[in-house]
């Protein structure tokens, strides 16, 4: 066994939730170790857009845009319906501009208020991400902070149990990959781990309808540090709420069709050239829907539309690059390559064109068609639906602290991101809108650090 470790606080996870963590609280005076599994920091947070929704935002102020925490908390329940963290969302909602100047301003994370489209679930123009929108670049400043900021981080160093002495979390026993175990006592325990998106046991159990889809998330996402935390005592709740996809290129390389496509006006319809429903309840609504149907789809566009997304997404470019996007000239031809009937196609293109002009209503009762009805050429792509992260978790109050179902905390345990409760609804992937991923990533995040920092200096006055 390795030397043994003492700081006040310790960290389960270098995603977002662990490196705000980390910044928060160094930056209040406490001495941190965040510990991360794998070989690389960044987890899903790396493989996300990086979008992080604020409400009242000096960038937003800036756009001329009007909004605020309770407009924010509003649209996100309207998205959702009822849900057990309605108490978490009013927080993070209230927190959200506060975070996302300090990651600006005192951490130098890029972030801009993307104004060209409102995203899923928000009313006005919301989310804030890298200049790329590509949640590499966010892992990336995350780190570059927490390097500048003093922060020790030990990779390939997964934790494999939590510490108890009593009732209370003291510490995280760890088994580098390539060293000798060892133990990290602790103030306080920060589980920033992720969910159980990468654990099919655990989404049988909670969310069995998306357990054989293929899962799009990072590897680490194995739902030990949740098991831990249930396993104490903590409140398990919105267990079954989970962030899908609906649009997967292709699974092996990794590669998503933009949502853009569907929001600028693109449809998706199934091998026998029809619609399944209204593509505009979102990415991960609409998963649910093809799941229902299928898992294959295809999703029609037109090059109006593809020019657009290559302009303004670069991540996108290699989807084009590697030829997942077909050219095609007319109705016959896009036809030939879903391999359904041209006739019944046709009509469902002509349908729903009426529909993007406002002739008629549409079947599915979808309002918005981005820049109108689609225009041959067209562009079509392959697509599957998937899991992107786990909605589910634990239950926390204001600070992050792990709460038993009596509403007592856990003493020294703490929880964000996904192995957190999320604020995306009780069940299902309808509930999602965009950004509460890393809002609940990077939101508890913050406050568990500077709480975690608090405890930490109320024991050395004490
Ligand atoms: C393709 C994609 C796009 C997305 N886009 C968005 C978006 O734009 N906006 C948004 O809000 N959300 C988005 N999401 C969801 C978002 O990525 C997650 O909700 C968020 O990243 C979770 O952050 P986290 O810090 O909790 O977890 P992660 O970023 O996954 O970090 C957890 C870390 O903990 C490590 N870990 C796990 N177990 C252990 C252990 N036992 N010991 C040590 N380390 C451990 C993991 O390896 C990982 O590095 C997207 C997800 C995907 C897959």
């Amino acid at each position: 066994m390795s030397e043994d470790v003492s700081v006040d606080v310790v960290i389960v996870g270098a995603g977002a939730c662990g490196m705000v963590a980390a910044l928060a609280a160094v930056g209040n005076g406490a001495t941190v170790l965040l510990l991360e599994k794998l070989e690389n920091v960044g987890g899903n947070s790396t493989l996300s857009t990086g979008s992080i929704p604020a409400a009242g935002s000096r960038f937003q102020v800036a756009a001329g845009i009007d909004d605020n925490p309770a407009l924010m908390v509003a649209d996100l329940l309207e998205a959702s319906g009822p849900h057990e963290a309605e108490d978490l969302l009013a927080n993070m909602a209230e927190l959200s501009a506060e975070l996302v100047h300090w990651l600006v301003d005192t951490h130098g994370v890029d972030l801009q208020l993307i104004t060209d489209y409102k995203h899923v679930g928000h009313s006005v123009a919301r989310l804030h991400a890298p200049g790329d929108r590509d949640g590499k670049f966010l892992t990336a400043d995350l780190l570059a902070a927490c390097e500048k900021s003093g922060v020790t981080i030990r990779t390939s160093h997964p934790v494999v149990g939590l510490i108890t002495e009593g009732d209370a979390v003291v510490g995280v026993r760890v088994e580098p990959t390539n060293g000798q175990p060892y133990r990290v006592m602790a103030g306080s325990v920060i589980l920033a781990a992720n969910g159980y998106g990468n654990n099919k046991e655990l989404l049988k159990r909670w969310m069995p309808e998306i357990a054989d889809a293929q899962y799009f998330g990072a590897a680490g996402s194995t739902g030990e540090a949740v098991t831990w935390a249930e396993d104490l005592g903590a409140a398990m709740i919105n267990v079954s709420a989970y962030q899908g996809y609906a649009a997967i290129a292709n699974p092996e390389l990794g590669l998503l069709l933009s949502w853009t496509t569907i929001e600028m006006g693109a449809v998706i319809v199934s091998p026998e050239g029809r619609r399944v429903g209204d593509e505009s309840r979102g990415y991960s609504g609409f998963a649910s829907i093809l799941l229902e149907h299928g898992e294959t789809a295809f999703a029609v566009f037109d090059t109006k539309i593809r020019d657009y997304v290559l302009e303004n997404e670069p991540r996108f470019v290699r989807l084009f690059n590697d030829g997942l996007i077909i050219e095609v000239s007319g109705v016959d031809q896009l036809a030939a390559f879903i391999g359904c009937d041209s006739q019944t196609l046709g009509e469902t293109i002509a349908t729903t064109a009426r529909a993007a002009s406002g002739d008629i209503a549409d079947e599915f009762g979808r309002t918005n068609f981005g820049f109108g009805p689609l225009q041959a050429p067209f562009c079509v792509a392959k697509v599957t639906p998937g899991l992107f992260h786990t909605q589910g978790g634990v239950r926390v109050d204001a600070h992050a602290r792990v709460i038993r179902p009596d509403g007592t905390p856990i003493a020294g345990l703490f929880a964000g991101g996904g192995v957190a409760a999320g604020v995306s609804g009780l069940a299902g992937a309808e509930g999602y809108a965009s950004g509460n991923g890393l809002l609940t990533a990077a939101g508890l995040g913050y406050v568990a650090g500077l709480a975690s920092a608090r405890d930490a200096a109320e024991k050395v006055r004490n």
